[in-house]
């Protein structure tokens, strides 16, 4: 139950001043719904208004504020193009305002001859003479309070304007009430760092360049509660983990001599080294919680099967969930393969499964026939009853939240051991902050006799000579991926795009084209790529909805468009899906405009390398430098405020004060204890909440 103290600010933003149902959803496309979500949309500049020279005295472009007579109305001949003109001067110069498509009624009532007003905005110099183009403000001297000295600057998105932007954060801040301090009092006195809701005000009135770091004290103490949050909340969930006891399940090896012998290669060390990691977790009488980390083709399945024959060879069950129905059934395709002529009953359960034939799999998995069920969600569904499931493998596991692994981790019938695994390489930072609940297990090699994918950057201007190459690549029977670009937020314009581009390359390469995309049902989508699976189809136009990890070895062509608006995550993960033949595999980042240096320097890493944990660390490194809203990354943490790159250093004191914290008050009961609850709250980590057992 959330703190009632929390209430107001997860009340929905159109109960805001200024907020209507179109802004709503406009700010929900980059923020959120709540008010809280407003609390940390900090802005990025600042509009200093103190300085007041006298005229004279600027010579370059600058915001100023200063106080000067009307002399003179300059109006423009009705229908003529020309602007308003206001000429004004104080004891050193003069200066001109000026403003276009302007009701002249207006200025004179705002500018009266003869009297004196205060003006503030930016200044231009053109040829010695000073100009204004539509002030800020314009008012009478006894008025000066009505112009802020400095005002915050936010980031805004397509709809809303800065002044907007301001009044909706305006509106957001005046409901803000002081909360209990969550922080070690010393912590915060040694950090200079003030209590929550001074600290929330302060970060949104910036007095200078330096108070928009994130190391300045308002920020960083923001930045601090969130990754105490993060931090909190998983060593919630390791404590609630490792108090259940698991079985201890020993190696007997007769079913691994018999997988090894059917492999048609060897195993490649950093798989080794994973299995073995494994086999001490699962020997270990408490529940295993490790993650495997390898990039896509560095032969996660094979590890995984590894660790499911062990709980097969122990006499008890296990399952693999994947996130899509495709993956799932590919998942099963080649576990029968890998396992073939061994005495091991293997099946799969979906969606799809209806019936008697679902029927029949709930039977022999409650009977204990089954010895590894592979599927999707259809896995902790509430009448799939094991016989004895005490392993579970999660693909892909960001795509699965904390509940969902906690109704699959229900099924077992004490604590099960879980083996997640994820194609998206973190950087060692974000491990803690991901995953810090988990021990990991990294599979940093290839299989041997991979060819590395000839990446290449081309204008978007060569395209027709891109296709004439595809023409010729189809030809030879290979098939190709093309990717169409994010274009801004809007899904609506990502799927235009992406239609666009179908259609353009049907009319090229006739009907063997298919296009797939957010906005289709999962089982269309399905269809499509079953076609493409199948060589039906030899183009597949796609949003960025490909399924991670979906195995097309045909697929040899992999085209980006835009590739410099992806980020360098995404760009790898897009290229992980072809590579996976025997055949030389290509990949083209077609751009459009690389005026940006972080793109550039994406585009470039992904040609220099395709090794993912580096380009994981390069992807951290670039980002933050300036990059869009909305750029974020799957498998990564989301912050609100935090930024790893500029407050990654306190993560480390957040994970000890977490444990700290959970030895001395493993309840939260305490003062500070409950105040921590409303922290988790706040930050939506509450979902462990309800495994401290009282309060
Ligand atoms: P991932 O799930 O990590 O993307 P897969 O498990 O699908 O990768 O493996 C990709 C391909 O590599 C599969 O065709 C698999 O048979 C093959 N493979 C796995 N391990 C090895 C190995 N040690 N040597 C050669 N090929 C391997
Ligand atoms: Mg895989």
């Amino acid at each position: 139950m959330r703190p009632e103290i929390l209430y107001p600010f997860f009340a929905d933003t159109v109960s805001l001043p200024g907020v209507g149902g179109r802004i709503a959803s406009l700010l929900e496309k980059i923020l959120g719904r709540k008010l809280a979500d407003i609390f940390w949309h900090l802005p990025v500049d600042i509009i200093d208004r103190r300085a007041c020279p006298p005229l004279s005295e600027i010579k370059y472009d600058q915001i100023v504020t200063v106080k000067v007579t009307i002399d003179k109305h300059d109006a423009p001949p009705r229908g003529s193009r020309r602007p308003y003109r206001v000429w004004c001067h104080d004891d050193s110069g003069s200066l001109q305002l000026i403003f276009f498509h302007a009701k002249g009624d207006y200025i004179l009532r705002q500018l009266p001859v003869g009297e004196e007003r205060l003006i503030s905005g930016k200044i231009e110099v053109f040829n010695e003479q000073l100009q204004m183009s539509h002030p800020d403000y314009m008012v009478s001297p006894d008025k000066q309070d009505d112009i802020p000295d400095v005002e915050p600057v936010y980031p805004l998105t397509a709809g809303i304007s800065g002044k907007v932007m301001t009044k909706i954060v305006r509106g957001a801040l005046e409901k803000l009430v002081p909360l209990p301090e969550w922080q070690d009092i010393s912590l915060r006195s040694r950090e200079g760092w003030p209590p929550w809701m001074a600290a929330v005000k302060a970060a949104h009135m910036p007095q200078s360049h330096g108070d928009l770091q994130m190391n300045s004290p308002a920020r960083a103490r923001l930045a601090y509660d969130e990754f105490l949050a993060n931090q909190l909340a998983l060593e919630i969930m390791r404590r609630h983990n490792q108090k259940k006891k698991g079985r201890s399940l020993k190696v007997r090896g007769a079913l691994r001599a018999q997988l090894l012998k059917n492999l048609p290669y060897q195993l490649t060390n950093a798989q080794t080294r994973s299995i073995s990691e494994i086999e001490k977790d699962l020997a270990a009488p408490y529940a295993m919680m490790r993650l495997l980390q390898g990039d896509v083709g560095s032969g996660k399945t094979v590890v995984a099967l590894l660790a499911m024959l062990i709980a097969v060879e122990n006499n008890a069950q296990a399952a693999m969930i994947a996130p899509t129905e495709i993956l799932a059934r590919q998942h099963y395709v080649s576990l029968l393969d890998m396992t073939a002529g061994m005495d091991i009953n293997i099946a799969v359960l979906t969606g799809r499964d209806k019936g008697r034939a679902r029927k029949k799999i709930l039977d022999d998995l409650q009977s204990g026939e089954i010895d590894i069920l592979v599927g999707t969600h259809a896995l902790f569904q509430k009448d799939v009853i094991y016989h004895d499931l005490v392993f579970a493998v999660v693909d892909e596991q960001h795509r699965f939240g904390v509940e969902q692994r906690m109704a699959l981790s229900a099924k077992g019938r004490g604590a099960m051991d879980m083996l997640a695994m994820t194609a998206t390489p973190i950087p060692r930072t974000l491990t803690l902050t991901a995953y810090g609940d988990m021990d990991g297990s990294r599979l940093d090699e290839k299989p041997p006799g991979r060819k590395p994918v000839d990446t290449r950057i081309i204008p978007l201007g060569r395209l027709d000579d891109v296709v004439q190459g595809i023409k010729r690549a189809l030809a030879g029977g290979n098939r190709a991926f093309w990717i169409c670009p994010l274009v801004e937020e809007s899904e609506v314009l990502d799927l235009a795009a992406a239609e666009q581009r179908h259609r353009h390359l049907e009319q090229i390469f006739g009907p063997r084209v298919g296009l797939v995309h957010g906005k289709m049902k999962s089982k269309e989508k399905d269809d499509v790529m079953t076609r493409f699976i199948s060589g039906d189809i030899d183009i597949l136009v796609a949003t960025t909805v490909v399924e991670v990890g979906v195995n097309v070895p045909e697929a040899t062509i992999m085209i980006i468009e835009h590739a410099e608006r992806f980020g360098l995550s995404q760009l790898h993960q897009l290229r992980g899906r072809v590579g996976r033949g025997l055949a030389q595999s290509t990949c083209l980042l077609l751009y459009g405009n690389l005026s940006g240096t972080a793109a550039k320097a994406r585009l470039e890493i992904m040609r220099e390398t395709e090794d993912g944990f580096r380009i994981a660390e390069e992807d951290l490194r670039l980002r933050g430098a300036g990059e869009l809203l909305g750029t974020r990354q799957s498998g990564m943490p989301d912050f609100k405020v935090a930024t790893l790159e500029e407050n990654g250093q306190l993560i480390g004191v957040a994970r000890d004060d977490a444990r700290l914290i959970m030895e001395k008050d493993p309840e939260l009961k305490s003062e500070r204890g409950q105040a921590l609850r409303i922290l988790l709250y706040l930050f939506e980590r509450d979902e462990g909440v309800k495994y401290l057992t009282s309060g």
